[in-house]
């Protein structure tokens, strides 16, 4: 069965899915106090974006996995906060919004829904998230140092769901692979690359050639909104900042 990463860091469950008292409520409720990012599921295309009287303001987000359709529903964001608009592709746990309390909404949270087929006005394919969202996201317990050695890559590896033995295979010598720490970095022709570096590069959104070098350096910094200088600092804050995502779950 498909699974798709959590809309939110919390996962407070305050109303479920289609319960006695609420048969209706087609959705599940996230709810937490502060500041709450709301991210895209997975990766997909925007099909709506606006504000509803009922939904408040609310993304639809179009998604194929393993050749099916779903179709996601994030609503009652805060007001101006949505970041994404009809026909836009969207990353993977891409930040789309944040929590709020518009529309029908009687305290600030978000209504999730999740649909297998396209969501449709009687919400015949709404089926309960809490059977889609991945049960337990990797959460490393990483020292936050800034040093990439082979417990980062370890992490990034279990993170990333690619082969765990925390070497960082086949690279070639440049500015930020020759800044490692330790042997995490395994130098050999450059032709294969490392798979973790490409499902990394693949997220991040840059030329998935498994090299780490200073485009991927600088693309990982503008993604994790640290310092943009392409390279990779012995300690480093693009590595503090990779460690502590990784800690939370939420890359
Ligand atoms: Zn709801």
């Amino acid at each position: 069965m498909a699974t798709f990463k959590w809309p939110t860091d919390t996962k407070r469950i305050t109303s479920k899915f289609r319960t006695s008292s609420r048969p209706d409520h087609s959705g599940v409720d996230i709810a937490e106090g502060g500041y709450q990012p709301i991210y895209a599921i997975a990766e997909g295309t925007v099909t709506k974006s606006y504000t509803s009287d009922s939904y408040g303001e609310v993304i639809f987000i179009k998604h194929i996995v393993h050749g099916d359709t779903y179709e996601s529903v994030c609503a009652h964001m805060k007001r101006g906060s949505r970041t994404v608009f009809p026909g836009d592709r969207v990353r993977k746990g891409q930040q789309i919004g944040i929590m709020g309390n518009t529309g029908h909404s009687t305290g600030k949270h978000l209504h999730f829904e999740l649909h297998k087929g396209r969501w449709n006005y009687a919400k015949s394919n709404a089926v309960d998230p809490l059977n889609y969202l991945e049960k337990n996201l990797y959460e490393a317990s990483l020292t936050v140092d800034g040093k990439w050695g082979n417990a980062t890559t370890t992490a990034l590896q279990k993170y990333l769901a690619t082969t765990v033995d925390g070497i960082i295979s086949d690279q070639v010598h440049n500015s930020v692979t020759n800044a490692f720490y330790g042997t995490t970095i395994d130098f050999g022709s450059g032709k294969k690359g490392s798979m973790v570096i490409k499902a990394l590069q693949r997220l991040i959104g840059v030329n998935d050639d498994g090299l780490l070098g200073p485009i991927t350096i600088g693309a990982l910094q503008k993604y994790l909104g640290t310092v943009y200088d392409k390279k990779l600092s012995r300690p480093s804050l693009v590595v503090k900042e990779l460690q502590r995502r990784l800690n939370k779950g939420t890359l």
